[in-house]
Parts: C-alpha cells; sequence; structure tokens
C-alpha cells in the first residue's frame, strides 16, 4: 500500500427528510446565494422543503445551471456573488450545480487575470468561500468531494479543477430525491458512479486488499440496486443504498494507497465537450475500450474483478480478465446505455485524432496508471470505441 494522507471535512446528513436540518447548518447573519439548475427542484419540492427550512436566513437565488456547467452562466452567478456580499454559497441539485458552485467559491477568491485561469492553468483551490449542498442526483460524489468539471461551450473545453478549499461544509442526501428522476438520470447515476470506483481500483494490484474490497463491495451493490431503482424509485431500501453507494464511491477512501488511473474520464470529457452526450455515458463508450488497449497492464486485477465481483471462477487469468470486459459492457447495456460512439453520433470519424490535439493543448499527455497514455494511444483507445 502506497504512504497516504485522509482529509475529507464534509460532513454528511444521510436520510429521508434530512432537507429541514438547513436551518441549522446554513450559518445565520451571512447573505446566503442559492443556486439551482433548470427547475426540477420546483416540480418535486425540494424547493419548498430548502426555502421553508431557509425561512428566517437571507437567501438571494440564482436558477439556471445548466448539466455540464457553463463557465458563462456561473460567471453571471459571480457578478451576483460580488455585488450582493454573498457569505455562503448553498448548491441544490445534482452534480453540475454542486460543480458549478465549487468553481464559484473558488472564483470569488481568486486575483488573477480570469478566472478561467483556475480550470486552464490546474491552479488548485486551497481557500473557497464556504459552501453547502442538498444533493438531488445520486451519480458523481461531489457531495463529499473537493473535485470539479466545468464547461466551456464557445471553445468545446471541459476541464477539472479542485483543491482542499473545495469541499462541501455539509450535503444533506435524502434519497427520496430520487422519485422524481427520469430513467435516463438514474442509468446515468449508476454508471458514473460504478466507473468512479473502476477508475480507483482497475489499475495494477497494489496490495491495499480493504480498498478492493470496498471499492468491489460498491460495485456488487451498484448491480444489486440498479435495477429496483430502475424499476422502482419509489423502493427506499434501493434508493438508499444507491446514494450511499454513489457518494462512497468518489468521497477519497477507496483512492487512498493506490494508483488510480482516471483516464477514461479524462478521454471522455472530450465526447462531451464535442458532441454534448451525456457525462456517464460517455464513460460507458470509452472504459470497455481503454481496458482492452491496457489488458496486459489491468489483466490480473481484471481476472480479480471477474472472480470476486461477477463470481468467474474458471478460466486463465487472461480469459477472466476478458469477461471482465465483457460483463461489464452488458451490465452498461442493462441499464439502457450503448457503449459506442457511433450509437450517439454519425459524425465520429477523425474524432481520435481531435481528442489527441485537445489534450496536447491541455498538457494532459501522460493518462493512466503507468503515464503512459500519450495523446497518440488515447486517440487509439477513441477508435477503438467508434
Ligand atoms: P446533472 O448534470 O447535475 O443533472 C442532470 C439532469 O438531471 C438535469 O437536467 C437536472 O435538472 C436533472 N435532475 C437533477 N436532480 C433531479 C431530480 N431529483 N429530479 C428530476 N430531475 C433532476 O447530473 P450529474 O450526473 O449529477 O452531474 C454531471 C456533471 O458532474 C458533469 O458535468 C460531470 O462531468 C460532473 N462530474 C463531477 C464529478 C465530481 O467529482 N465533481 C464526478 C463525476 C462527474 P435541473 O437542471 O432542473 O436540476
Ligand atoms: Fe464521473
Amino acid at each position: 500500500m502506497n504512504n497516504f494522507e485522509l482529509y475529507v471535512p464534509t460532513k454528511l446528513v444521510f436520510g429521508e427528510g434530512e432537507i429541514k436540518k438547513l436551518t441549522d447548518l446554513v450559518p445565520k447573519g451571512k447573505k446566503v446565494l442559492m443556486l439551482y439548475g433548470g427547475g426540477s427542484i420546483k416540480k418535486n419540492g425540494v424547493y419548498d422543503q430548502v426555502t421553508e427550512a431557509l425561512s428566517s436566513h437571507k437567501v438571494v437565488e440564482f436558477s439556471g445551471i445548466e448539466a455540464n456547467p457553463q463557465y458563462q452562466t456561473l460567471l453571471k452567478a459571480l457578478e451576483i456573488i460580488k455585488n450582493e456580499n454573498i457569505g455562503f454559497l448553498l448548491a441544490v441539485g445534482g452534480g453540475s450545480v454542486i460543480d458549478g458552485t465549487k468553481f464559484l467559491s473558488s472564483a470569488v477568491l481568486y486575483e488573477g487575470d480570469t478566472p478561467w485561469d483556475i480550470l486552464a492553468n490546474r491552479i488548485r483551490t486551497y481557500e473557497g468561500l464556504p459552501f453547502g449542498t442538498v444533493l438531488t442526483l445520486p451519480a458523481t460524489g461531489s457531495e463529499m468531494n473537493s473535485g470539479a468539471v466545468v464547461s466551456r461551450k464557445e471553445t468545446q473545453e471541459k476541464l477539472t479543477m479542485g483543491g482542499p478549499g473545495l469541499f462541501p461544509q455539509f450535503s444533506i442526501c435524502d434519497p427520496t430525491v430520487i422519485r422524481s428522476l427520469p430513467q435516463r438520470q438514474l442509468a446515468n447515476g449508476v454508471a458514473d458512479a460504478y466507473t468512479h470506483v473502476m477508475e480507483q481500483y482497475m489499475t495494477y494490484p497494489a496490495n491495499a486488499f480493504l480498498q478492493d474490497r470496498i471499492s468491489e463491495g460498491i460495485l456488487q451493490t451498484l448491480i444489486e440496486v440498479a435495477p429496483k431503482v430502475l424499476t422502482d424509485p419509489n423502493d427506499y431500501v434501493a434508493a438508499s443504498n444507491f446514494m450511499w453507494s454513489c457518494t462512497m464511491a468518489l468521497n477519497s477512501y477507496i483512492q487512498k494507497g493506490v494508483p488510480t488511473d482516471w483516464s477514461v474520464h479524462m478521454i471522455a470529457h472530450e465526447l462531451t465537450a464535442h458532441y454534448g452526450i451525456d457525462h456517464a455515458r460517455t464513460l460507458a463508450i470509452i472504459l470497455p475500450s481503454a481496458y482492452t488497449k491496457k489488458f496486459d497492464q489491468k489483466k490480473e486485477k481484471l481476472a480479480q474483478y471477474a472472480e470476486r465481483v461477477f463470481n468467474i471462477q474458471t478460466g486463465t487469468v487472461e480469459e477472466k480478465a476478458k469477461v471482465a470486459i465483457q460483463k461489464t459492457e452488458e451490465f452498461f447495456h442493462s441499464l439502457g446505455i450503448k457503449t459506442k460512439l457511433s450509437d450517439y453520433t454519425d459524425n465520429y470519424q477523425g474524432f481520435g485524432d481531435t481528442v489527441a490535439e485537445n489534450l496536447k493543448a491541455h498538457g494532459m499527455v501522460k493518462l493512466g496508471e503507468h503515464r503512459d497514455i500519450t495523446p497518440e494511444v488515447a486517440a487509439e483507445i477513441v477508435e477503438m470505441a467508434y
């Protein structure tokens, strides 16, 4: 196991009916900016619960943060934070609203020329404006980590940022919020969380026995609850296990002491930036070809995953490893998620080269657990996913 430090200061408040605790969690005496998306919270009762809990706070609202939060939209919120002298941010939404809020938390204290530098120059955030979240979509883990992804339409960029200053102070996770989620978003949530675990787990073996077992437990739980959540989002047992699995998939614990990979996400971001394909679906497109391309480096762990998660006990390491990739792809299909780029667009010829150029332009020239996925290798992975 590698040496590590663990720092996860977010207070997680989990369970049905817990949104009312905002009254005490959000500091009084500071002006609050409540941020949300396109209005789903007004239809499912979350907005009413939040505003009721904050009826004695000073609250200003900013709505319209879109899926894959857009830089231009966030700049408008930044103006409000500065003009209204906002002292606390409250994100009410999925990963997009939470990530947008993290960007704002960082940008408001940033003293450089333009806040896009935070993303373009990968400037880490050590101090941000304090914020909390009410999660409405289990998927990203953003409610309990310090990373964010922000997009910029006009340049077709989608870039990551983060730093120890960007943990939410608290996050409220009420599993009943999933009742209003469309099938597409439920499936996306499962696939995103599943891939988060895979990015941290599917590397060369690192003798991190507990991290492996926790990762395998999250994968098995997601496989178990996915069909239940998709057929009946009112099933509280399934919903709560789904939601906690998504948080645990990306809240630091399984990441510590192990190499981690993250090349699937970094390559997949290019597909959302270029085609607007949902984040989770871009992962399902890239993952099978990334693991096929890196088969020799990953086969031992792929075989372990086949044995422990899918109970494949016969065959050689190579055979088990191949079945593991197949089973993963089948799992995405079982969620109704297609796994080839050509399922989403006819306009894919030459896109491998585009990805290579974009990765180069952003200095992402050594991806993956061994830092050996060059832009050229990434292009091959994309081409294998056509
Ligand atoms: P999302 O983009 O936040 O939301 C997707 C859609 O679901 C929106 O249209 C939203 O509508 C709707 N929605 C949310 N909650 C709902 C509910 N309870 N009922 C009905 N509709 C609801 O989805 P996401 O998958 O959570 O976030 C994706 C973003 O997170 C991507 O940009 C991805 O790159 C990023 N990401 C971040 C991390 C991280 O660690 N920070 C990790 C992985 C991915 P409204 O607009 O009306 O709210
Ligand atoms: Fe993700």
